[in-house]
């Protein structure tokens, strides 16, 4: 059984959370004009955003991390994303000096040693990239929703971050049975670690399978014990909800 038969359901008020996902979006686009960009780790839910994004012909370009250690799987939604929808993914990758020195001093599976070089590593290969990645952009879209995490749970559909950046979620009151339904509807294409129980899908070497009622990240830094802590920077800075 796949992931779309495993989760796809229609469930009330399914129709009108995707009205609100493509008012916002429009929105989104019309107010940072040439200044905003779709941020996709190429999970479901980004798929979906794309989705959204090229059928209602918004001006959003999409843009993504190539950390180094992402799974082939993941890096072969790149050229099904330029096939299905013409769309070709700006990415981002981390500067190669900094992580061969970091994996020099530190091993190759030095994230698993400790908190804070788990951090280091994700500074290194998420957080600096992500800041060229926005640079010169006033505005972004995440795939970002309440029920992947309890720190998430506080997440609003627009958000503005310390350093001023609008953060637009859509999806953020989407249930996981919401995705799947959109994703079967319109034949979205998705990362088949899905199907292997991978809900949310990050490094090779810090993602993992869940078990049947673990929660949703549990599979993220599995050797982390919080679910506060299952989080590699690049969402933990907003602040000052501007809307729901
Ligand atoms: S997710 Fe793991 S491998 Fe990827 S940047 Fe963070 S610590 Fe490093």
């Amino acid at each position: 059984m796949n992931a779309v038969e495993r989760h796809a359901r229609a469930t009330p008020g399914f129709e009108q959370r995707l009205q609100q996902a493509v008012t916002l979006l429009r929105q989104a686009a019309d107010a940072h004009p040439g200044r905003i960009v779709q941020t996709t780790s190429l999970g479901v839910e980004g798929m979906v955003i794309t989705d959204l994004i090229a059928r209602h012909g918004l001006a959003i370009p999409v843009a993504t991390l190539d950390t180094g250690l992402l799974h082939p799987e993941t890096l072969a939604l790149l050229p099904a994303i330029r096939a299905r929808w013409g769309i070709d993914v700006e990415v981002f990758h981390p500067h190669q000096q900094a992580v061969v020195q970091f994996v020099r001093h530190h091993g190759e599976l030095a994230m698993r040693d400790s908190v804070a070089l788990r951090q280091q590593c994700c500074a290194t290969r998420k957080l600096e990239p992500m800041a060229r990645l926005l640079a010169g952009r006033d505005a972004f879209i995440t795939g970002m929703r309440h029920e992947q995490s309890s720190e998430r749970q506080r997440v609003s559909a627009v958000e503005t971050n310390d350093d001023g950046r609008t953060q637009y979620n859509p999806l953020v009151d989407w249930t996981w049975a919401d995705v799947w339904h959109y994703v079967q509807r319109h034949d979205v294409p998705y990362n088949p670690l899905h199907d292997a129980f991978m809900p949310s899908i990050g490094c090779a070497p810090c993602t993992r399978a869940v078990a049947v009622g673990e929660p949703f990240r549990a599979g993220r830094w599995w050797w982390e014990s919080a679910d506060e802590a299952k989080e590699c920077g690049l969402h933990a800075r907003h602040t000052a909800p501007l809307a729901a």
